[in-house]
C-alpha cells in the first residue's frame, strides 16, 4: 500500500483509481496520462509517495530511471513515434500539478504534434 491517502498516484497504485497500466514492477509503476498530450503519453511513478526531486532518493531514482529505456521502447513498439520527450515537473510554480514525483513520457509524431 501507498502511504499518501489523499494522492490521486498512490491511489492508481493501490487500484483505488482506474488506469491504463503501461508497465509495473515492485518499484514502479507507468501508465497512460489522462491528459494524452500526444498519443502514448505515459506517465512513470515511483511506488513510495515522494513529492517531487528534491524529496527523491537516489536509490529510487536509480530503480526509476533504469527502467525508463525499456519503458520508452516499450511504447515505441506499441504507438510508432519519430521521437520522445522525457519531462519532470517540480513545484506548482515549474508545472507541477500532482504532487507524487512522475516523469513524463511524450512521444512526438512530427508537426501537427499537439506538444511543443
Ligand atoms: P504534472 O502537471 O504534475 O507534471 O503532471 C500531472 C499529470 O497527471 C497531468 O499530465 C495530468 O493529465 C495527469 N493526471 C492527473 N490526474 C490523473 C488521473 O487521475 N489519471 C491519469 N492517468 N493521469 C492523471
Ligand atoms: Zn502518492
Amino acid at each position: 500500500m501507498c502511504e499518501a491517502s489523499n494522492c490521486i498516484f498512490c491511489k492508481i497504485i493501490n487500484g483505488e483509481i482506474p488506469s491504463a497500466k503501461v508497465y509495473e514492477d515492485d518499484n514502479i509503476f507507468a501508465f497512460l496520462d489522462l491528459g494524452q498530450v500526444t498519443k502514448g503519453h505515459t506517465l512513470i511513478i515511483p511506488k513510495v509517495h515522494r513529492k517531487d526531486i528534491f524529496h527523491l532518493e537516489p536509490e529510487i531514482a536509480e530503480k526509476l530511471f533504469s527502467k525508463v529505456p525499456v519503458i520508452a521502447k516499450a511504447i515505441q513498439k506499441a504507438f510508432h513515434p519519430v521521437g520522445m520527450n522525457l519531462l519532470n515537473n517540480n513545484s506548482e510554480l515549474a508545472g507541477q500539478s500532482v504532487f507524487h514525483y512522475h516523469l513524463h513520457l511524450i512521444p512526438r509524431y512530427g508537426k501537427d504534434d499537439t506538444f511543443s
